[in-house]
């Protein structure tokens, strides 16, 4: 039985993955050297698209890393000397402090709920260097809408502002010029294989990061800020990158730019609008998330209010793979994803699956 993966990643690969690896493998992708003159062109390829494609402006620099936890670390060793502020909305909020902690800083946690107010009137210490944000939280389904980060941004403008937008990109609109790290990787919005993740910096943040280092902190090895920017002006990578994984995210790119960002925006609020409507008027089901200026648009988080275990394994059964509910959630929500992927007909499939069976 042919499947459809919606889970919140890996999840259902785009429908064109097949023929770009078959492409690749034609144009031997996989032998590409990395200090070829092809590969740099590629490299720079998959720069100049996502620029275009997320209104990246040309001063920001865009490196690969292995993924989006490799982010947060990059993030905290290259931009904090001490402090860092956490925004927590849920557990990647909460891995992106304990990275902090890990590497030896001295991070603060700031609980995000959707009852308490916005993110604008939280209080950050004057030594707070960086503040970190899990812009959509895919453990709990939280989306934290961008003009709050920017409001908070304009209220500290000396501190640097880092963005987890993992499982919202490409949806997420983001004022690049506003923050000074986004990172995702591509198994997520992207409907690509694991194994490879972005992250963009604004100048501001490479400063900071040549600040750590002339101080004489470690700001990491291969993949400290300055080796990553040493290497992408020559659009190389410091070491033997996920090749594959950079050429499918080229066409994938360029796909999207085909159909322009707009529409995946817009078809992303449609297909949302009809699972929220959906689950919002069914008796058995509760969105975790009650407040709509919170609600993830690409994650969605749904209590199954007699449980979700039979349901996650009636769906398998019928070929839909959902997610089960994050930790002790477990066995109470399901957890949907609504990527460029998974089509109109998907969901409106899935729905009536689960309206039959629920
Ligand atoms: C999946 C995810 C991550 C982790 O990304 P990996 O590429 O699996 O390391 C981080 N943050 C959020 C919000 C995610 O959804």
């Amino acid at each position: 039985m042919k499947k459809t993966y919606f889970t919140v990643g890996p999840s259902q690969i785009y429908r064109t993955v097949e023929d770009h690896t078959k492409q690749a493998l034609q144009n031997d992708i996989f032998s590409l050297n990395h200090r070829s003159k092809e590969f740099q062109d590629l490299y720079q390829s998959v720069d100049s698209g996502l620029k275009k494609l997320l209104q990246i402006p040309e001063s920001h620099s865009i490196y690969f890393l292995s993924s989006g936890t490799e982010a947060m670390e990059r993030v905290i060793q290259n931009g904090v000397e001490r402090v860092s502020g956490h925004i927590v909305s849920g557990s990647f909020g909460k891995r992106f402090f304990e990275t902090a902690r890990e590497l030896g800083k001295d991070p603060v946690q700031l609980t995000f709920h959707e009852k308490s107010s916005q993110i604008s009137t939280m209080e950050f210490s004057k030594d707070t260097e960086l503040i970190a944000i899990t812009q959509n939280d895919t453990s709990t389904g939280y989306h934290i809408p961008m003009e709050h980060v920017y409001q908070l941004a304009k209220k500290y403008p000396q501190k640097l502002i880092a963005l987890d937008t993992v499982s919202s990109i490409p949806y997420i609109d983001i004022d690049y010029k506003k923050v000074d790290y986004v990172f995702f990787s591509i198994q997520k919005g992207f409907g690509l294989p694991a194994g490879l993740g972005v992250l963009v910096v604004s100048p501001r943040a490479i400063q900071k990061a040549k600040q750590l280092h002339s101080c004489g902190i470690s700001i990491g090895s291969y993949h400290s800020i300055m080796q990553l920017q040493e290497f992408y002006e020559k659009f190389q990578t410091p070491e033997t990158p996920n090749v594959f994984g950079i050429y499918v995210l080229n066409s994938i790119v360029t796909d999207y730019l085909k159909s322009g960002i707009t529409t995946v925006r817009t078809m992303t609020d449609k297909k949302a609008h009809t699972m929220y409507t959906f689950f919002d008027t069914h008796p058995a089901f509760r969105p975790v998330i009650e407040d709509p200026v919170y609600r993830s648009k690409t994650t969605i988080v749904v209590e199954a209010i007699d449980g979700s275990s039979k349901l996650v394994h009636a769906l398998e059964q019928r070929g839909f793979i959902v997610g089960s509910g994050y930790g002790e959630r477990k066995g109470q929500d399901i957890r949907i994803a609504n990527f460029p992927a998974h089509t109109l007909k998907d969901v409106k499939k899935l729905l009536s699956v689960i309206k039959e069976i629920s």
